[in-house]
């Protein structure tokens, strides 16, 4: 039979608490790396529930573990946790917390009653946003014995996962030299043509890459005065696509796109990685396939998108590493843009919190399932293996 609704009902039994844990990260926002009161208001909860939350972890000081159950198989739901700057909780990660803590412990209340062998562990990842949290604790190994791994993300409507983008980032910086702009031109080199030129560059190869792939810059510094011909120059872009073949052809040709730009002009570059590169993710459609049966079960209206998602997030390096999803559950009942302020309201409303413990209902059936069910867990493997 399945346990949909006695993971519903679990999760229901701590709405509570769950509720006020989410709102008062929603309430402190925390950038990258400085999630400590969001951390301590987790570990906090677990403790009073029951466990030993581990924390700092992986060298990061806002990272946390806690683990239920003995012998395998493993499996991990993640947190995340962390703001945006000027939109605070624009991408809805309290809910993100609150609902794997709340599918932590269905999950760990339910494996110890059935005396189930079996674990489920929880990693709380900082700073997804920027910082590639999640990347620092694969690299520290924290899925060192896990077996797979599912987290759920707020949205406009409830999807699967349907992938992700790589993404790989560049701070730009050209060199050239300054001089009267009006009366020695002929003495300077124009640090901010060679960003034009990398900009026209960049644009002229956007007409050869994948429907699925995007470039996309800012010029962070374009001179001082119009009267002095800019010494120094600098954009920051991202480069993204679905494929993990595709996202090299498209660095190597960025970086001679950078090179021409150099020749063009006479001035230096500087390229400087900005961040960690994340890969794209690829979803494991067993583990999607019950997400949809069980928050339709208890009443979201999943939609299967058009196209595969565009975006990029750390969790891809996960799915690279063991069978994983990280599907949506809807903040409203129609679009809004993810990063803004009307997304950021939308992740303290009540809709938005039910939904999230719909999903979280769905990942703890998901992680129950793959711990118990060994035809499942062949089916979940089997997928991530092709
Ligand atoms: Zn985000
Ligand atoms: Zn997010």
């Amino acid at each position: 039979m399945k346990k949909i609704h006695v993971f519903g009902d679990r999760i229901a039994a701590q709405k509570k608490g769950l509720r006020q844990l989410s709102d008062d990260i929603w309430n402190h926002p925390e950038l990258s790396y400085h999630e400590h009161y969001a951390v301590g208001r987790a570990t906090d909860f677990l403790k009073k529930a029951g466990f030993e939350p581990v924390t700092p972890y992986c060298g990061l000081d806002t990272a946390f573990r806690a683990e239920s159950g003995e012998g395998g198989p493993v499996f991990a739901i993640f947190a995340e946790y962390d703001a945006l700057p000027e939109v605070g909780h624009g991408c809805g990660h309290n809910l993100i917390c609150a609902a794997a803590l709340g599918a932590f412990c269905a999950v760990a209340a339910e494996l110890k009653e059935e005396k189930r062998p079996g674990r489920v562990v929880l990693l709380g990842s900082p700073a997804e946003e920027s910082g590639g949290g999640k990347v620092k604790m694969i690299s520290a190994g924290c899925l060192e014995g896990i077996d797979a791994a599912m987290m759920v993300h707020p949205s406009y409507r409830a999807t699967p996962d349907t992938g992700s983008s790589s993404i790989t980032r560049f701070d730009v910086i050209f060199h050239g030299k300054s001089a009267h702009a009006a009366g020695a031109p002929e003495l300077g080199i124009n640090a901010l043509s060679a960003v034009n030129l990398l900009f026209a560059g960049v644009n002229a190869y956007r007409e050869h890459i994948p429907e699925d792939a995007r470039m996309h810059g800012i010029i962070t510094c374009g001179g001082e005065a119009p009267n002095v011909t800019p010494s120094k120059a600098s954009c920051r872009f991202f480069l993204r696509s679905t494929s993990e073949e595709w996202i090299k052809k498209i660095e190597k040709r960025f970086r001679d796109i950078v090179r021409g730009a150099e020749l063009m002009t006479g001035a230096t570059a500087e390229i400087i990685p900005f961040n960690i590169p994340y890969m794209s993710r690829k979803p494991n459609a067993a583990l999607n396939r019950v997400y949809l049966e069980d928050i339709s079960a208890l009443g979201l209206k999943p939609v299967i998108p058009v196209h595969g998602g565009r975006g990029s997030s750390d969790f891809g390096n996960v799915s690279h590493a063991v069978p994983g999803i990280h599907p949506y559950f809807p903040v409203t009942d129609h679009e809004i843009p993810g990063h803004s302020e009307a997304f950021r309201i939308a992740s303290g409303t009540d809709f938005a919190f039910d939904s999230a413990m719909i999903a979280a209902a769905a990942m703890a059936d998901a992680a129950f399932t793959y711990i118990t069910d060994p035809a499942f867990k062949a089916e979940v493997d089997g997928a991530f293996k092709a």
